[in-house]
């Protein structure tokens, strides 16, 4: 079963563009942009997860948690400005399960999205009894290669591969997307952020990171490049 996300998010334009990484992953959406509209939502509808901005016309976020608390256990991850630390402290205390600080990485947030409905949400909770980790989502495996998502390991024949958070976030792309070219717009997006503003060769910087420490290492061709277009690693 899809989990059932609300994204409570004023600016249009992160809004939207979570919204479409949200359905990129099969999650189905709402979304809200004012604080007493997002709670009656959250209050009307059994949403798997809320994403909640705290600077919010109508509500601020924190009082939108405080509310929604009163009423029901839906797990809610904040969004926060950078060095809001009374938010997050408060934030915490009123019960959201997690919080991250804009700007953000997609990656990030999908990873945190999925902890917290794994951890937390009802669908996983009885969808999911095995408790076996290992083979648990958010496992890419390629050759020899394995990455937890989870754990942010990755191994290649069982021996510990050490990867920047940007060139862990880069192979993550590339393996969720397999045998999906991915030009250096979208890779640059999912590793440095919706509002990164400098070069796009730093993608094949990484790349070339990538390579030195996982195909020349253990003598593989992992990453290839699509001239004048991007990158993509093939399934096997
Ligand atoms: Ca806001």
């Amino acid at each position: 079963m899809e989990a059932y996300i609300l994204v409570v998010e004023d600016e249009e334009k992160l809004a939207r563009f979570i919204e479409l990484e949200l359905n990129h992953e099969g999650y189905k959406i709402d979304k809200a942009h004012d604080g007493r509209i997002a709670l009656d939502m959250a209050l009307e509808n059994d949403y798997d997860l809320i994403l909640l901005d705290i600077m919010l016309p109508g509500l601020n976020g924190l009082e939108v948690l405080r509310r929604l608390g009163k009423e029901k256990d839906t797990p809610v991850i904040l969004l926060t400005a950078r060095d809001a630390v009374m938010d997050k402290v408060s934030g915490l205390d009123q019960g959201a399960v997690d919080y991250i600080t804009k700007p953000f990485a997609i990656e990030e947030l999908l990873a945190r999205i999925r902890v917290a409905i794994k951890l937390y949400s009802k669908i996983s909770r009885s969808d999911d009894n095995s408790n076996d980790k290992e083979d648990g989502e958010g496992i890419y495996r390629w050759n020899g290669l394995v990455l937890d998502t989870l754990k942010h390991l990755a191994t290649y024949d069982g021996e510990e591969i050490e990867l920047t958070n940007r060139e862990f976030i880069m192979l993550e792309s590339l393996l969720r997307n397999i045998d999906i070219v991915m030009n250096r717009d979208e890779l640059l997006l999912e590793v440095c952020g919706y509002d990164y503003i400098g070069e796009t060769n730093i993608i094949d910087v990484y790349v070339r990171h990538i390579r030195t420490k996982i195909d020349e290492h253990f003598g593989v061709k992992m990453i290839q490049t699509v001239r004048g277009v991007g990158y993509v690693i093939r399934g096997e």
